[in-house]
């Protein structure tokens, strides 16, 4: 519980709340329309952490394909948005900061230094030159409307009053927070949350299952999503085995469903695709050529310079294969239940490594009370919203970061533009 005083410490044209990717974005943008006083409030000791630690160190911070498939949430809202601040506009914008970028072969946006650092700082000087106000170390815990101003008040006592607030707080994941605790400000004025969970995660794996064995190898494969006994999802992509069960792009990409169906206690497989670039038919041309010219090697030099060893010796395992046999004991039904399950190497999903290590909240501020136009909160005047806190996330490669800065900007042209 807080004591609540009634002094008002600053005051303000636009208060943001949260000091993060669409929080420092907004307030650039803002002030570049009109020359108004914008405020940030941090609750942490500085702005932008999370955004220090986007793309491992090197920030991730747009795609080439911006294709709406990427993206899970409204489709009207995203395209308005993702239309009104695309990504060409976006670049423009990091181009006036300071920020020159690349593009990999994946399409994946960076800056051209490779490092996350160079987007805090232009963002946090591109906001300070501008004459943005930080306060850090500012919670706000309680959002007060008086008169037709919104009072704020942080968990530091401070009070202050804005005309117009724009909401970016953020997500849950990468942090310790209760929910209950997390979501309480905006609870409190009755806007409704859609039940959060975390997406871009870790998966657990049943501890029976091989995995283990594995620990450490990665893979370039195919990952099939299966729900109840139904394929439901594919992803192309990087795995990587752990001692906990398996990350990588691939499983990133397909966390989100994976999550979703554990939360309704449905049962979640994943089926490995270990060649999915090998017909049925060119697969069991490589195995005949292999048993024929190493027929007297031992059984786990069957993969050997074809598939990651280790992954191939332990789906032979799986499959009942004695690794001390030779490979000329391969006869046409053992080719046959290769050729069966390499598309399909089957682990059960038991878990997820929790907020704390996704990079990404589902869930969040309903759309349905937004104004799609403006994201302006349809009963709540002059309160706008931006970036994770909005139920809409995106895969793995710059999409949740590319939904912060377009969030960021149209709520910051909405809010400047009804004064
Ligand atoms: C490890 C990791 C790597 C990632 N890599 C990528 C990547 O490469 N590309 C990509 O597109 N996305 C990436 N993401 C996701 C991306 O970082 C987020 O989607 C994005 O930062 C969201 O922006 P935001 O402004 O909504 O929230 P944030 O950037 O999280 O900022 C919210 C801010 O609000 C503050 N805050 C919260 N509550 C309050 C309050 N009550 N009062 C005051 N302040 C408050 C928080 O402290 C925080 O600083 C990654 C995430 C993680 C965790």
């Amino acid at each position: 519980m807080y004591a609540y005083h009634n002094n008002v410490d600053g005051e303000f044209d636009i208060g943001i709340i949260g000091g993060g990717a669409s929080g420092i974005f907004s307030s650039i943008v803002a002030k570049d329309e009109k020359n108004l006083s914008v405020a940030i409030f941090e609750s942490e000791d500085r702005i932008l952490k999370k955004v220090l630690k986007t793309g491992n160190g090197k920030c991730n911070l747009t795609n080439k394909d911006l294709c709406l498939s990427n993206f899970q949430g409204n489709p009207i809202l995203l395209k308005t948005v993702l239309s009104k601040c695309s990504q060409g506009l976006t670049l423009d914008i990091f181009k006036n900061l300071g920020i020159r970028v690349v593009f990999d072969e994946n399409g994946k946006c960076f800056p051209a230094s490779y490092q996350a650092s160079s987007v805090v700082d232009s963002l946090r000087f591109g906001a300070l030159k501008r004459g943005v106000k930080f306060y850090t170390e500012t919670e706000i815990v309680k959002i007060e409307k008086k008169d037709d101003k919104f009072l704020l008040r942080a968990d530091n006592r401070y009070n202050f009053l804005c005309s117009k607030v724009i909401f970016s707080t953020g997500g849950l994941a990468g942090l310790k927070k209760k929910e209950e605790n997390f979501f309480r400000v905006l609870k409190d004025l009755g806007i409704t949350i859609n039940k959060p969970f975390p997406a871009l995660v870790q998966l657990r794996l049943l501890e029976s299952e091989p995995f283990k064995s594995m620990k450490g190898c990665k893979w370039e494969c195919g990952v099939i999503l299966n729900i109840d006994g139904n394929n439901t999802l594919v992803e192309n992509g990087e795995i990587l085995f752990t001692n906990y069960g398996i990350s990588g792009n691939a499983i990133l990409n397909i966390s989100r469903e994976a999550v979703k169906n554990l939360n309704e206690n449905k049962k979640v497989k994943i089926l490995i695709d270990l060649l999915p670039e090998m017909t049925d038919v060119e697969i069991k041309d490589e195995l005949t050529f292999r048993i024929k010219k190493f027929g007297d090697y031992d059984l786990e030099f069957l993969f050997n310079g074809w598939i990651n060893k280790r992954i191939g010796v332990i789906f032979l395992k799986s499959l009942g294969f004695n690794m001390n046999d030779k490979i000329n004991i391969l006869k046409e039904k053992d080719v046959k239940k290769i050729i069966d399950n390499i598309h399909s190497f089957a682990f059960t999903v038991t878990n997820h490594n929790g907020f704390l290590n996704a990079q990404v909240m589902a869930g969040g501020v309903s759309v349905e009370e937004l104004d799609f136009e403006t994201l302006q909160h349809k009963r709540i005047k002059d309160l706008y919203f931006a970036g994770e806190i909005v139920d809409v996330d995106g895969k793995s490669g710059g999409y949740n970061l590319q939904w912060a800065w377009s969030s960021g900007y149209v709520s910051a042209l909405s809010a400047v533009k009804s004064f």
